[in-house]
């Protein structure tokens, strides 16, 4: 992938995270789970980038590897900071802790992400105490303005997490992702969780915010109907890597890669009561500890042929901007849908 080096906050190159699988008395390590397997994509500053694929495909694996929430085993985490890029994945945890200000989570489960023994104002003066960037009145200040800005209210503050809804949960969560004025927030199925109709209201405000403050997202979802309005570029995931790339529009128009498809047609119309003709996808996701050879996609492909069995297929650029790994993508006529 190519582009103005300038426009790019974050530049993830390769990036792998294998777990060890031990076994027996001596716990001997007899092979790896390869959560992450050779994930390259970038970020421009200002924009979402949603990062799409089933449970177990390894997206969430990728934002916490990137955040250095874990650790990579191999490859490469470049973060703008000012002219320079630098690899977060070599930092020593002193030198990461600047860092960490500018590159926040907002996680999937508002029940269990807020400690439910901190009050408001404790969970979202948590990161500026902390970084020692407020106290006092300044710090209370900091926390109202916060809590205004997710739409909640002052007098919210010296209450538990218990007494709010699942979406004002969440809000708090997003409040406290905020303190610190980052650059980059991955939200990590922020509004899975959620009722439907409290999901379209947090992903507007996801959307006031970036604005407001200049933030950069990591979007990550598990189906592309949560993704399609806040993404400016999807990459849809499967097993460990990533398999097509291209701006929101182009993805749901024009979808190049047969997983893609079968997405795309589980996303739901518009108007009540129609539907699409769903591509249902044959058995389960392979193990990620013993993944199948060639294109990993290929045991449940509907359009396989004897290449994809042993040869894995390049990642490759066919149109602006629009990547893909498949063998047959040059061919094969897949559906799209029309977005609003
Ligand atoms: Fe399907 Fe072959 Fe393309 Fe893999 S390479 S997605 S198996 S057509």
């Amino acid at each position: 992938m190519s582009d103005n080096k300038q426009s790019i906050l974050l530049d993830v190159r390769n990036l792998k995270k294998f777990f060890p699988i031990q076994r027996g008395l001596l716990r001997q390590t007899v092979g790896y789970v390869k959560a992450v397997d050779g994930v390259s994509f970038f970020v421009r500053d200002g924009e979402t980038l949603g990062l799409v694929g089933e449970s177990g495909c390894g997206k969430t694996t990728t934002g916490r590897t990137i955040l250095r929430a874990i650790d990579a085993t191999d490859g490469e985490v470049w973060f703008r900071q000012g002219e320079n890029m630098i690899n977060v994945a070599e930092l020593s945890r002193r030198q990461l802790k600047p860092l960490r200000r500018e590159m926040q989570i907002i996680f999937q489960d508002p029940f269990s992400s807020l400690n439910p023994r901190m009050t408001v104002m404790d969970i979202v003066s948590e990161p500026l105490s902390i970084h020692g960037m407020a106290k006092g009145k300044q710090l209370k200040d900091q926390v109202c303005e916060l809590l205004e800005a997710v739409g909640l209210k002052s007098q919210h503050m010296n209450r538990y997490p218990y007494a709010f809804s699942g979406g004002q949960r969440q809000r708090i969560g997003i409040a406290r992702a905020l303190a610190l004025r980052p650059r980059l927030i991955v939200a990590d199925e922020p509004v899975s969780a959620l009722d439907v109709s409290i999901q379209a209201q947090v992903i507007n405000l996801l959307e006031d915010l970036q604005a407001e403050f200049g933030l950069t997202y990591l979007f990550i979802a598990h189906d592309l109907s949560v993704v399609e309005h806040i993404s400016d570029r999807v990459a849809v995931m499967y097993l460990g890597a990533i398999v097509e790339l291209a701006t929101s529009t182009e993805l749901y128009k024009n979808p190049l890669h047969p997983y893609t498809e079968a997405l795309l047609s589980a996303v739901p119309k518009d108007e009540p009561g129609q539907t699409r003709e769903r591509i249902l996808l044959e058995g389960d996701v392979p193990s990620p500890s013993n993944p199948p050879p060639g294109c990993k996609f290929h045991p449940r492909c509907r359009y396989v042929e004897d290449i994809c069995r042993t040869a894995v297929p390049e990642w490759r650029e066919l149109g602006d901007d629009h990547w893909v790994a498949c063998h047959r993508a040059e061919e094969l006529q897949l559906r799209g849908i029309q977005t609003t």
